[in-house]
């Protein structure tokens, strides 16, 4: 599966404040009349005072009069922004934003007593939790855990004793085959089936226990007599009793059920979208992975549990119906209905099966002996041709690449209208965002890079992930890892020019800062629960999964790393494997005797990765490794990581021929240099999953190098030491002062790599100033940014550009140029905007200076109305994308609460892109706690649309608390995720959100001052 992130697309990790524009009024008069945006009859949230309230999800009559002026958080939490006053805003920086025109001091008696009630019910509440949860309930009432046989086997549905007492199913019996018939109608919204499973006992039992969720079984048969079912709901499981053993053997059981099609983005779910000429049409498809194809079909839900699938789908005769395997035969069933019967599969595990009933049509073309089609919505067919394109190309690579044929005779890409990942790699027939597959006639080559990325992502599954399966999901990044790396590898190949190496440097960048937090966790990990598994798909099975196979390959010699990894896939296809396999096979054809499982098993099985430090004195280096850690306080970890440390010096340092090695494995460990050295680069082009501190000396060589000549280093080399050191800046282990000094080479600077890697870092030390209101800071880090790339924001053009490396880095400048209204760049904006539109958009905005125009433009009522219209007429994908992020980017209250709503409801926006629009909002200072209360308000309807513990609800959180670092915000975040029990309280992201806040406060804390006299 890919997951979808907004900064993927299309400017990775431009994560630019874009909110601040002068035309915004100074002050919000909140009584103004209705916005001139367009309004249902339905909206009158937006008359001002309710739609304050509804925001807080309280009751209109709920406040006092006195009370009028906005009572979110911001205020209940005394946030300082209320009183900042126009004076102090116009001194200190050039650009105005919106300000609540209620005063604002401490808070009322009335809401201090609120309060204090509130707080007591929560604790009352808290307590009366904690005595329920230590208890197993059965309808005989409350026992206690562990003292009876009661209580470990659970009380099924009907209140039988459930025989089985796991949340993994027991081995005793296998799967075989599945013969599966569907019936969806898509005018009522439900579906019959029928599954007939063949299963193999392996061991005598007297129970068969398998995965079944939100369905209403009519019947069971096994062997052909009917047999009595029972179910436990909160494991989804059902069991079917025998009284006698059942001997080793093959049986059938047969099942009949209704269910209705799902209406969040998992099982077998429906969706819709409106054509070109208003009309709302209807699909439905399936979103398995990872443990939703029980909602589909009662099955042994477990990726080890392969077998072969024979599918028949009946459709009303207007619609096609689609699954992994080529259609075999259709039967008119009269009354307008069709039954489609699809070829048996290969041997494979459930979450990769797949259907798809719609309107859809497609293009093909034939790549060896395998069909290629893309599929769309009839109104989108002439947006397919690049992916087809891409997709042929790429399979030829991987065919070629991992020496075994793809093995289907078909292979489907399609794009469906409200989809939540980016796509998933359901065996033959691979399914995509819209965005992420549909390619228009004025698209950039930077919307291409992500078509190209996620389709290379999800072919290097069919290898990694179907052939080939993990044996459990806390191995996942076996598939995802795999299939993140393979995507660079496969495109810096086939696709030179789409600049994909600087893309993959990003990436790492981003598994590093996630991976030096303690909430981290171990690439390899044990999960059991459904959330832990949800968890799993982050970013550090995908990204620091595909940073050690780059280590990895880059330290075995040419070519073993493929041959390795084609053993590998011979050895193991149609089977499961864990991360040892993989080892084994590699370690098998290393020529340097390097036991690669001996290496590896150091990055898979702890959590973090090392900072090695660097001491020189003259040839003699002393090297030291250390666990990683932004805050280190009371860590008493002493893990230590096999680095295959590679380094550079003055004597030679740009050539790829230039690089040595050397294996640090114990804590210390001292390199003896041949000759003296001006200067020494540790983690060459960052191909390594560590960071590197020089001593002070060290640090002054390479930055008295960088500014005699930058190009004694590679520009990835140059983007990894800025990096690194904003990493260490932020750990405590150096000044911000020594940052800027680092920096002050940057003037000169032109490359994309280390000018984004700057940006990205300047952008988010300049958001946390802005939402501490520190004002005068931030207006210093403006002048500041401006002295530092003024020259080269001034220097990009605003015309067609074919370069990738070039758009990424105008549109990174610009962005961060048009946020700042800095550089005239606003002005440039409005006037490309204004240009675009009164020609019919015959005149062009390219592409990838998009997204920074509508932003400039969504700051007015009169551009917000255009390019709300725009949105909703727009059949262009990636010009739709780029319009939702500049609506999202408004300062408006009224529109970001507008936003907020029909993002959630799915009515205007739709809900696939609700954690998309919570980030963009929460980047603007006059959004971010909006989102916040939003969120909080609205948690129960969210975690119905997107699973606890999904990457959706974990972009969600991280999106609307990484921006705080006051105690009173981390008081408030700690007090909410607290309240939400089994709802969420236990996710990972909760710890890594309250350790960003605590984070952001020690910063603050141990660098306000000194900002002061240094910025
Ligand atoms: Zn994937």
């Amino acid at each position: 599966m890919e997951t979808f992130e907004s900064e993927r697309a299309p400017q990775p990790r431009n994560m630019i404040e874009n909110s601040m524009f002068e035309e915004e009024p100074d002050v919000v008069d909140l009584a103004k009349e209705s916005p001139s945006y367009p309004i249902d009859t339905d909206d009158v949230v937006y008359e001002p005072r309710s739609s304050r309230l509804l925001v807080r999800g309280l009751g209109e009559n709920d406040l006092d009069e006195d009370e009028e002026d906005y009572e979110s958080s911001a205020r209940l939490l005394g946030m300082s922004f209320m009183n900042r006053s126009s004076n102090q805003r116009s001194a200190a920086s050039s650009y105005i934003r919106q300000h609540y025109s209620g005063s604002c001091s401490m808070p009322s008696t009335k809401t201090m007593v609120v309060g204090v009630v509130v707080l007591v019910l929560v604790a009352s509440m808290l307590m009366v939790l904690y005595f329920l949860l230590g208890c197993n309930f059965t309808t005989a009432g409350c026992q206690k855990t562990n003292s009876t046989m009661d209580s470990i086997y659970p009380n099924s549905t009907n209140g039988e004793l459930f025989p089985w007492a796991d949340l993994r199913l027991p081995c005793s019996v296998h799967p075989v085959h599945y013969n599966i018939t569907l019936h969806p109608d898509l005018t009522i919204m439900t579906f019959q089936g029928s599954v007939s499973i063949l299963v193999q006992v392996l061991n005598e039992t007297k129970n068969i226990v398998l995965h079944s969720s939100d369905m209403n079984i009519i019947k069971a048969t096994f062997d052909g007599k009917e047999v009595h079912f029972l179910e436990y709901k909160p494991w989804q499981q059902i069991a079917f009793k025998f009284p006698e053993d059942l001997k080793k053997g093959q049986y059938v059981l047969n099942i009949t059920y209704t269910a209705n099609l799902s209406s969040s983005y998992d099982g077998f779910y429906n969706s819709s979208y409106v054509d070109t000429n208003g009309i709302k049409r209807v699909l439905a498809a399936t979103q398995f992975e990872p443990l939703a194809a029980r909602k589909a079909f009662p099955c042994f839900d477990e990726p080890a549990f392969k077998s072969t699938f024979t599918i028949k789908m009946t459709r009303e005769s207007k619609y096609i119906s689609l699954s992994n395997m080529p259609k075999v035969i259709t039967t008119d069933l009269k009354n307008g209905l069709e039954e489609d019967e699809f070829e048996k599969s290969v041997n494979m595990s459930t979450y990769l099966v797949a259907f798809i009933v719609a309107d859809f049509i497609s293009v093909s073309k034939n790549v060896s002996k395998t069909k290629v089609s893309v599929y769309a919505v009839p109104d989108k067919k002439e947006q397919v041709q690049y992916a087809l394109d891409t997709a042929c190309k790429l399979l030829e690579f991987y065919n070629s690449f991992f020496k075994n044929e793809y093995p289907l005779s078909k292979l489907d890409l399609v794009a469906i209208p409200d989809f939540l990942a980016g796509a998933m790699e359901n065996w033959g027939l691979i399914t995509f965002r819209e965005t992420t597959l549909l390619v228009g006639s004025n698209s950039s080559a930077i919307d291409k890079q992500l078509v190209t990325s996620v389709i290379a992502h999800e072919l290097a599954h069919q290898w990694f992930g179907n052939l080939v399966t993990m044996q459990w999901w806390n191995d996942l990044w076996l598939n995802e890892g795999f299939a993140t790396y393979m995507q660079y590898i496969s495109i810096e190949s086939v696709f030179p020019g789409l600049d994909i190496d600087t893309e993959f440097l990003n990436v790492r960048f981003k598994a590093l800062a996630k991976d030096a937090l303690n909430s981290s966790h171990p690439v390899s990990t044990v999960v059991s629960t459904p959330e832990q598994v949800e968890e799993m798909f982050d970013s550090v099975s995908y990204e620091k999964g595909a940073s050690i196979l780059l280590m990895l390959n880059a330290t075995l010699t040419d070519g073993e790393f493929q041959k390795g990894v084609t053993q590998y896939l011979q050895k193991y296809k149609l089977s499961n494997t864990k991360s040892e396999n993989l080892w084994n096979s590699l370690s098998q054809v290393s020529k340097q005797n390097l036991s690669v499982s001996e290496m590896m098993n150091t990055w898979t099985v702890h959590k973090g990765f090392p900072l090695v430090t660097v001491k020189r004195s003259g040839t003699q280096v002393t090297l030291t490794q250390e666990h990683f850690l932004l805050n280190a306080e009371n860590s008493t970890d002493d893990s230590l990581w096999h680095i295959p440390l590679t380094y550079v010096s003055d004597k030679c340092s740009v050539l790829s021929s230039c690089k040595q090695v050397f294996h640090l494995k114990e804590k210390t460990a001292t390199l003896k240099l041949p000759d003296q050295v001006k200067w020494l680069k540790f983690n060459v082009r960052s191909d390594g999953f560590y960071i590197v501190h020089y001593d002070e000396e060290g640090w002054k060589d390479l930055i008295g190098a960088l500014k005699e000549d930058m190009n004694v280093l590679s520009c990835k080399d140059r983007a990894a030491l800025i990096n690194n050191i904003f990493a260490l800046s932020r750990s405590g282990k150096v000044s911000f002062r020594q940052v800027l000094n680092l920096m002050d080479y940057i003037r000169n600077e032109n490359e994309t790599a280390p000018v984004t890697e700057a940006l990205f870092q300047l952008g988010q030390i300049y958001r946390l100033l802005d939402k501490r209101s520190e004002l005068d800071l931030a207006s210093r880090m403006t002048s500041y940014i401006e002295d530092h790339f003024g020259s080269l924001m001034e220097n990009q053009s605003w015309d067609l550009e074919t370069s990738v490396s070039k758009m990424t880095l105008r549109s990174a400048l610009l962005e961060m140029a048009c946020s700042l209204n800095i550089r005239n760049c606003t002005t440039q904006a409005k006037h490309l905007f204004d240009q675009w539109f009164t020609s019919n958009k015959t005149s062009q905005i390219p592409s990838d200076l998009m997204r920074t125009v509508f932003k400039v433009a969504a700051q007015t009522d009169e551009g917000w109305g255009k390019l709300l219209d725009m949105y909703k007429h727009s059949i262009n994908d990636p010009e739709k994308h780029k319009t939702l992020e500049a609506l999202a980017s408004t300062q408006d209250v009224w529109k970001i609460i507008w936003i907020l709503q029909k993002s959630l409801d799915g009515s205007e926006i739709q809900t696939q892109e609700f954690p998309l629009v919570i980030n963009t909002i929460c980047k603007s200072f006059a959004g971010y706690l909006y989102a916040w209360d939003f969120v909080k308000e609205n948690w129960d309807k969210i975690t119905q649309k997107f699973s606890v513990g999904s990457f959706a609800i974990q972009s969600i959180i991280m999106s609307a608390t990484s921006q705080f670092s006051t105690k009173t915000h981390l008081v408030e975040a700690q007090n909410f995720f607290s309240s939400l029990g089994t709802k969420g309280s236990q996710m990972r992201i909760v710890q890594e959100a309250i350790e960003t806040i605590k984070l952001n406060m020690r910063w603050m804390e141990n660098n306000l001052n000194t900002l002061q006299s240094w910025l």
